[in-house]
This record gives C-alpha cells, sequence and structure tokens, in this order.
C-alpha cells in the first residue's frame, strides 16, 4: 500500500513543462484543432447525408403509394361506385408501419387502415388530424413516434372522393441511425484524440534537433567557443542549415574571441614594462626629493598611485588572457590554511590599517591550493572588505571545514550587494555602483577605487585550484564572501 502510494506521490519528470506560448503546444494546439475540425466537419456531414437518405427512401416509398392509390381504388371497385373500392385498396397498401386514410371532402372519414380504425389514442387522433396538403411529403412527430406523411386530393372515375393521406411511420428506422450516428461521434472523438497524442508526439520530435541547438548555445561557456560546435544527425534540412549557420557564427565569435584576447594580452604586456620605470621614478622621487612644495608633493603621489592601479589592472589583464587560453598553471600543494590567512592578514592590516580578526576553531585544517595564488585571492577579497566596509567596523576571517572541504570567510559589515547584482560581481569590469566604487584619493594607496577585474580573478583562480567562491550579502548589512576548497 505505501510502495503504492509513494509510486503515486513520486515526482514526475517525464512530463514536459507546458508553456502555453511555445512552439510546441501552438502547433500542436493548431494542428490538432484543424483535425478535429475535418474529423467534425466529416462525421456531421455524414450523419446529415444518412438522415437525408431515410427521409428520401421513405418519402420515396409513400409517393409510389400515392400514386398507385387511384388505380387500386378502380381495380377494387370495378362497376361499383368508386367508394367502394376505398376500404379494399386502402387493406391491401397498408402495412406495418404505413397506414393510409381518405378524408371526405366534409371532414369525416371514407376508410382507413385497420390499425387506425377504432383506436382513440394520441397517435390516431394526431394522425387523423393532419391538415391537407399538396403532396409535399414531411416529418413530423406525432404520439412520441416520427411519421414521413403526405396528403393529397383523390379523384376516381371522375368524382372527387376527399383527401387520400399516407403516413409510415420511421421511428425504428431513425432510432437505428441516431445509434450510428452515436457511435460515428465516439469514433470520431476517439480518432480526435489519438491524432492529438500522434501531432503532439510528432511534434516534438520534429522540434527536438531545434531545442537541442538552443540547449547547446545555452551551455557555452567562453572556454568551450573554440571546440564546441552542434552535431545534428537525422535533423530535417531546414534544422541543419539552421545548425551549420550556428557553427559558422561560432567560429567566427571564436576567431574574434581569441584576436580580443591577442590584443588585450599584447597591450597589457606593452605597457606594463614602461608604467614599471614610469612608477619606479615617480616613488623614487618621492624618496628623495627633499625640496618639493606641499602641492608638488600631492601631484606626484597622485600620479604614482593611478601608475600602480594601472600596473595592477594590466597584470589582471594578463592573468585573466592567460587563464583564458589554459596557460595560468597552478602548483598544488596541502597547505596549512589558517598559517596562511595569519600572513594574509598581517599584511593586509599593514596597509589597511585596520581591525581584521581571525575566528579558527581547527587549527590544523588542511586543503589544496596554490600558496601564491591563495594568497592572491585572499587579498582581494579582504581589499574589498576594507574598501566597502566603514573603517571603524571589524572585518573578520574566519577558517572551518565542511565534510571534505575547507572555507574561508571573509565577512563585512559593509554596505553590502544588493541581491539582483550579487550574480554579476564576478563578470569581468562589472561594479555595483561607479559612483560608489571609485575612489582616487591618494592616501588610500592599494584599497583606492578598483577595476571590477578583482572578483573575477578571484573566480578564476579558486575555480582554476577546484575550488568555488560564494557570496551572501544584504545592503546596509555587510558581506560574506566564502572561498571552498578541497580538503587534502
Ligand atoms: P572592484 O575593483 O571594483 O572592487 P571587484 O571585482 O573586486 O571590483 O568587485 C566588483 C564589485 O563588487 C565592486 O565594484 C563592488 O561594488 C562589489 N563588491 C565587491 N566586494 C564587496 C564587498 N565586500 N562589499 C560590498 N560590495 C562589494
Amino acid at each position: 500500500m505505501t510502495l503504492i502510494r509513494r509510486w503515486i506521490a513520486r515526482p514526475v519528470h517525464w512530463l514536459p513543462k507546458f508553456d502555453p506560448h511555445s512552439l510546441q503546444i501552438r502547433l500542436t494546439v493548431g494542428m490538432a484543432l484543424v483535425s478535429a475540425l475535418g474529423i467534425g466537419t466529416l462525421a456531421i456531414a455524414t450523419s446529415w447525408q444518412m438522415q437525408r437518405q431515410l427521409v428520401a427512401t421513405h418519402k420515396q416509398t409513400i409517393k409510389y403509394i400515392f400514386d398507385r392509390f387511384d388505380r387500386d381504388v378502380m381495380h377494387y371497385s370495378e362497376r361499383n361506385p368508386a367508394e367502394k373500392g376505398l376500404q379494399p385498396a386502402i387493406d391491401s397498401l397498408s402495412a406495418d408501419r404505413v397506414l393510409l386514410w381518405v378524408k371526405r371532402p366534409d371532414g369525416a372519414i371514407a376508410a382507413q387502415s385497420m390499425p387506425l380504425s377504432g383506436r382513440d389514442d394520441d397517435t390516431s387522433k394526431g394522425l387523423l388530424g393532419l391538415p391537407a396538403r399538396q403532396m409535399m411529403p414531411q416529418v413530423s412527430e406525432i404520439g412520441g413516434r416520427f411519421w414521413v406523411w403526405c396528403s393529397g386530393p383523390l379523384t376516381v372515375k371522375g368524382t372527387h372522393l376527399g383527401q387520400l393521406y399516407i403516413a409510415a411511420d420511421i421511428t425504428e428506422d431513425r432510432g437505428i441511425l441516431e445509434g450510428l450516428i452515436r457511435t460515428l461521434a465516439l469514433a470520431s472523438g476517439a480518432a480526435i484524440v489519438a491524432m492529438t497524442v500522434a501531432i503532439a508526439l510528432y511534434v516534438r520530435r520534429s522540434l527536438r534537433p531545434v531545442l537541442e541547438i538552443g540547449q547547446l548555445a545555452d551551455r557555452i561557456s567562453v572556454r568551450e567557443l573554440d571546440t564546441a560546435r552542434i552535431q545534428l544527425q537525422n535533423a530535417p534540412s531546414e534544422v541543419r542549415q539552421l545548425a551549420q549557420t550556428c557553427n559558422t557564427m561560432l567560429d567566427r565569435l571564436a576567431q574574434s574571441w581569441e584576436q580580443q584576447r591577442q590584443f588585450v594580452s599584447n597591450v597589457s604586456h606593452e605597457l606594463r614594462t614602461p608604467l614599471t620605470l614610469v612608477s619606479g621614478y615617480l616613488q623614487s622621487t618621492l624618496r628623495r626629493a627633499t625640496n618639493l612644495s606641499e602641492p608638488q608633493r600631492e601631484a606626484l603621489e597622485i600620479a604614482a598611485s593611478e601608475a600602480e592601479r594601472t600596473i595592477q589592472l594590466l597584470q589582471d589583464l594578463l592573468d585573466l588572457a592567460r587563464a583564458d587560453r589554459g596557460y595560468l598553471h597552478f602548483q598544488l600543494e596541502p597547505l596549512l590554511i589558517v598559517d596562511l590567512v595569519a600572513e594574509v592578514v598581517e599584511m593586509a592590516k599593514q596597509y589597511s590599517h585596520r581591525e581584521i580578526a581571525i575566528v579558527c576553531g581547527e587549527d590544523l585544517l588542511e586543503a589544496s591550493a596554490d600558496r601564491n595564488r591563495l594568497k592572491q585571492v585572499l587579498l582581494n577579497l579582504i581589499d574589498n572588505a576594507v574598501k566597502y566596509s566603514p573603517s571603524d567596523t571589524e572585518i573578520k576571517v574566519g577558517v572551518r571545514s565542511f565534510g571534505d572541504r575547507a572555507i574561508v570567510e571573509i565577512c563585512d559589515r559593509g554596505v553590502g550587494i544588493p541581491l539582483a547584482q550579487q550574480g554579476r560581481i564576478f563578470e569581468r569590469f562589472y561594479r555595483v555602483d561607479e559612483a560608489r566604487s571609485r575612489s582616487v584619493s591618494p592616501g588610500e594607496s592599494l584599497a583606492t577605487g578598483g577595476t571590477g577585474l578583482g572578483l573575477s580573478i578571484v573566480k578564476t583562480l579558486v575555480e582554476g585550484m577546484g575550488g568555488t567562491v560564494t557570496v551572501r550579502s544584504k545592503p546596509g548589512e555587510g558581506s560574506t564572501f566564502g572561498v571552498i576548497l578541497q580538503r587534502d
């Protein structure tokens, strides 16, 4: 019982997500509607035609009887007055479901079929009360039964005998016909359902290659731009053409991405050397010159700090370009995380003059990482915590383990990052708020306004070491960045 209940309650993964705007649903609904309309029209036309045929057959029968009635009266009356032949003629032409009667001009019944005579039920009353019509067979419901009937004047041997009525009971035939129509309606409904299912499967199958193209385009990252190409088997030629076009586009994208990477790498390389020289000269001038006026010293300090910032930017760009090309190598080794964190925090305290506390429960926690790269990562994150939090607030660096992972968390009580931007801060050159982030006051040295590359370098380096970076943040309350590494 519990097994059955569990089976019913299990999540159904094979059901596609219902999206009323998807091409698949639109095509399925459109094609199903057209086929339902076709099948429905055919079924309605067939039943109408069958009904018409039934009535036409009966109309023909009563017309035939009507046409031969005067001859039969003549035959049965011989030398007697024509009225004498009425009853025998009616008796000979009456049948189970065919009734005849003649009304005199004064309205009295001159002769009638046996089932009518002497009866006083609704059917007899209804039939005998029918109005006179000039030979126009029609269908009427009388006494709960269906009749095809007609009437016309009867003249035999030059004597007008009155009005002849003929009525055929078609209730049974109609019943059979209605049964047939019901079966036809059921068969049509079943055909429409079967056709809709078949159409849905066919449309889904036909659109699968298009979905595959979309999924692949969604998955391709910069790293796979060179290799990822769409390969489709047994796809319709239009879709193959689309895949071909996408592949050509990917070729061009890969080519221009490579050119751009090359360009950035070359420019960074070419600019870094002279800038390092300029920075060196500026630093030594600042150190040695004794006769500088205050404005001159200030201008030189700004120039030195901007040169330093630009060198850092070029170094970051070179690192990212190398990482993109897979040229960034990591020397992974088991590291005592707490020792490394203490070293980094000491360095950060010196340049930031901020209170940075280490919170650690496991002194001997080891993780596999590249010493210098991990230092660079932690310095970057602490640098951000310093930049984006008020100087009188504390920064905490926590070290803990979680299963087979070691986690280093850098926590500040600063401005925080809105949820909508938390996914984007790891993008290159993305900065939450230019005005908020950038600061150019010379006194802040390394902690001056960043470039928007810091977190993308952090992400690239941590992922290169087989780890991940996380962020939890609330505007106005602070942020916590986590570096998760494999324990050794
Ligand atoms: P930047 O050089 O501007 O610091 P990053 O890539 O290091 O560039 O960071 C990207 C953006 O993320 C920053 O501009 C800043 O808006 C936001 N950010 C990063 N760290 C923090 C933090 N600790 N607190 C608040 N915002 C942060």
